[in-house]
């Protein structure tokens, strides 16, 4: 009966979605989801419980979170006159953003593979999503995209810039062309920009209908759940109707004006992490068999011999190592395995259980 009642009305389209899964990583090294792997220093930790101690948890947050906001335009080098919504991740900006569009007969324009919610999102809100594949070497394929633009007049084109799950940067100019092409809204997802050197942000000020989004999530507070999607006010201006009131709580707020205020410190570990990146393609590539594509991001994809993704991956977890299997999604991404750049230890640990693997 209840059953019934469930595919009675919960909507085809939710029941046809599988939730977000998100693989168990007790007492696994961690590699399969982009994080930062530093941890704060002790005085780092006290003096943020100190902080924290003047919290309030009775009281709602700043609804508008303008404190934040402030370290946060500083930080980003936000151009003036831009306007900022935050969002509970980035993922919720994403939600916000197609919630605001979504209607019938209205479309989503990504490259693929790309972030996953992107489609999914589009999925639950009933719109249509276009995924306009790649190139072969991941670059993206321009005519494609701005025949898919032309044809579907897309709501939105989401680009990540640097692109998960490849780690590529795309060509400036094509993204240039392809906000020019577009009719709506550009979102340019910099959720790895730290790690490129590279961002949209100064052309905020060229087109009006570009937004770029930014997340704390890569950077060392992936706990938090914070991301940033700047722009012109007069897109800010009706998302933020779409904002539930208080979506950014007090803990989170506190933590990362905190960590905004302490100098250089989320930059100096982008940095690290870029080093540690370059150590382990260099070591990866050693490997016989593993294809390694360049990575502009904080994590590496690369492909093992054909029909051998499955098995490399569970090998490497039962030795302790959690990375990402995307060989299930197909295309492109067959045979693949990302791995996110960890602690020297960590990456270490990674590359001596594949090796093992290799040598069994
Ligand atoms: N954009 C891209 C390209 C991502 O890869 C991710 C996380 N994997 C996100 C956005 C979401 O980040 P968050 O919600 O943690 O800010």
């Amino acid at each position: 009966m209840a059953k019934n009642r469930v595919a009675q009305w919960i909507r085809p389209e939710i029941q046809r979605l599988s939730a977000y899964r998100v693989a168990d990583a007790a007492d696994l090294i961690k590699l399969d989801a982009m994080e930062n792997p530093y941890t704060w220093s002790p005085e780092l930790v006290e003096a943020w419980l100190e902080r924290l101690r003047q919290v309030s948890v009775n009281r709602y947050p700043d609804p508008q979170a303008r404190t934040l906001k402030l370290r946060l335009r500083q930080y980003l080098v936000l151009p003036e006159g831009m306007e900022m919504v935050l969002g509970n991740g980035s993922d919720e900006l994403i939600q916000m953003v197609l919630l605001a569009v979504a209607g019938s007969g209205r479309s989503v324009v990504a490259p693929e593979p790309t972030f996953v919610m992107y489609r999914q999102i589009a999925a639950l809100l009933g719109l249509q999503y276009q995924g306009v594949a790649l190139r072969e070497d991941f670059s993206l394929d321009l005519p494609a995209m701005l025949q898919a633009i032309g044809e579907r007049e897309p709501a939105v084109v989401f680009i990540a810039y640097p692109n998960n799950p490849t780690g590529n940067l795309f060509s400036a100019r094509d993204l240039q062309v392809i906000i020019e092409a577009s009719p709506g809204l550009v979102i340019v997802d910099e959720a790895y920009s730290v790690f490129a050197g590279k961002t949209f942000m100064p052309r905020l000020e060229d087109y009006e209908h570009l937004l770029v989004m930014r997340t704390l999530s890569k950077i060392g507070l992936a706990g938090l759940r914070l991301g940033m999607l700047m722009g012109s006010p007069a897109w800010i201006k009706e998302l933020e109707k779409v904002r539930l009131p208080y979506n950014i709580n007090q803990l989170t707020q506190v933590s990362a004006e905190f960590a905004l205020e302490q100098p250089g410190g989320l930059d100096e570990q982008a940095r690290l992490i870029c080093e540690a990146r370059a150590q382990l393609q260099k070591a990866l590539q050693q490997l016989p068999g593993i294809q390694v594509y360049p990575s502009d991001a904080n994590f590496i994809l690369f492909r093992t011999p054909t029909h051998r993704a499955e098995a490399i991956f569970t090998a490497i977890k039962e030795r302790g190592v959690l990375i990402k299997n995307l060989s299930g999604q197909g295309g492109l991404l067959t045979d693949c395995l990302r791995v996110t750049v960890g602690t020297a230890d960590e990456n270490n640990a990674f590359l001596e259980a594949l090796k093992a693997e290799q040598n069994s």
